[in-house]
């Protein structure tokens, strides 16, 4: 009788559908406390695939049962009009995540915007104090993305440590705080980007990789050592023929047989990302009842 091949494929949507249930379980806890959490979304512009974003955003906070609310701006609101509903949502103690849809009109500066809302209601934790903490390896409010990318790994291989990663893109969103995440796991982290040299050499010693890069398909079997573990964040319109659909940056096809296990795109790390939103909102309400007082009036 032949043994059953094991299960490669890590599944992203079911994953996303645990982690979903148990925030509306804790959710509906905490309004049994008499705290009903609350996230607020601001767009400026009409971005097409922001506004989609933004819409799956809140649908999904209702389906967890968190109250939410969407501003939508023009997309020439200046710099300080957007600073100043900041201040007000960071002072309305309603309101427990603040997330700002990005990018941003060109004429408003990123960095002061993002640095403008209460580390403790950043659900997308950019702010330099929530960075900064998970740097020292603390429990702060971390990107969802890569802190969904951490709960498909650990459910894949139990315990991490020791293991070589190599993560591929070393952005403020994805690249650097899955290094921050890997590091605390204990991981042997390597981070290597559009300057690096040996790329392939560096990925072929890894027993995780990490794509988030934004290049159809850069990683092929190639790439890999036999037995990898593959997460692929890139998420890349291609066009096939009069087809266009979405592919990673990890060329599936090539890698599937190599691997221990890998993330489809889609259907792998992008239902994560939303999931983990929701759980972060909730982090932040609870963080919000243990400290009360706006850290930023
Ligand atoms: P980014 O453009 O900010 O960063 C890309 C990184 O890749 C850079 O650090 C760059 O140095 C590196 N890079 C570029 N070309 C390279 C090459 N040829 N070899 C090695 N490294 C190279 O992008 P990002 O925001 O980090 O996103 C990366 C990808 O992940 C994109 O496809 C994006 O759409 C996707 N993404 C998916 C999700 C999700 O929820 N699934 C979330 C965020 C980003």
């Amino acid at each position: 009788m032949n043994t059953p091949a094991p299960i490669k494929l890590i599944d992203g949507k079911a994953a996303a559908a645990r982690v979903i249930a148990e925030v509306k379980t804790q959710v509906a806890a905490m309004k049994n406390q008499g705290i009903a959490p609350a996230l607020t979304v601001i767009l400026v512009g009409q971005d097409p695939a922001s506004q989609v974003y933004v819409r799956n955003k809140v649908l999904r906070a209702e389906e967890c049962g968190i109250r939410s609310e969407e501003h939508r701006l023009p997309a020439d609101t200046s710099e300080a009009t957007l600073l100043a509903l900041i201040g007000e949502l960071n002072a309305d103690a309603s309101v427990h995540g603040i997330l700002v849809q990005l990018p941003l009109p060109a004429h408003i500066d990123e960095t002061r915007v993002l640095q403008a809302i209460d580390p403790l209601k950043d659900v997308d934790g950019f702010h330099a104090e929530n960075v900064g903490g998970l740097s020292q390896g603390r429990d702060v409010l971390t990107p969802c993305t890569p802190a969904g990318c951490m709960r498909l790994l650990e459910d894949s291989m139990g315990d991490l440590s020791g293991k070589h990663a190599v993560v591929i893109g070393r952005s403020n969103i994805v690249g650097k705080p899955m290094a921050a995440l890997l590091l605390k796991a204990h991981c042997t982290v390597t981070v290597v980007h559009s300057r690096s040299a040996n790329l392939k050499e560096l990925c072929r010693q890894a027993d995780i990789v990490v794509a988030a890069v934004g290049r159809p398909r850069l990683v092929d079997a190639d790439w890999l050592k036999p037995g990898a573990v593959v997460i692929d964040v890139g998420i890349n319109r291609i066009t096939e023929g009069e087809r266009s659909r979405l592919v990673g940056d990890v060329d599936f096809d090539s890698a599937l047989p190599k691997v221990a296990a890998i993330t489809p795109v889609p259907g792998g790390v992008g239902p994560m990302t939303i999931a983990f939103l929701m759980k972060n909102t909730l982090t932040a309400a609870r963080l919000q009842q243990e400290a009360p007082c706006p850290s930023i009036s």
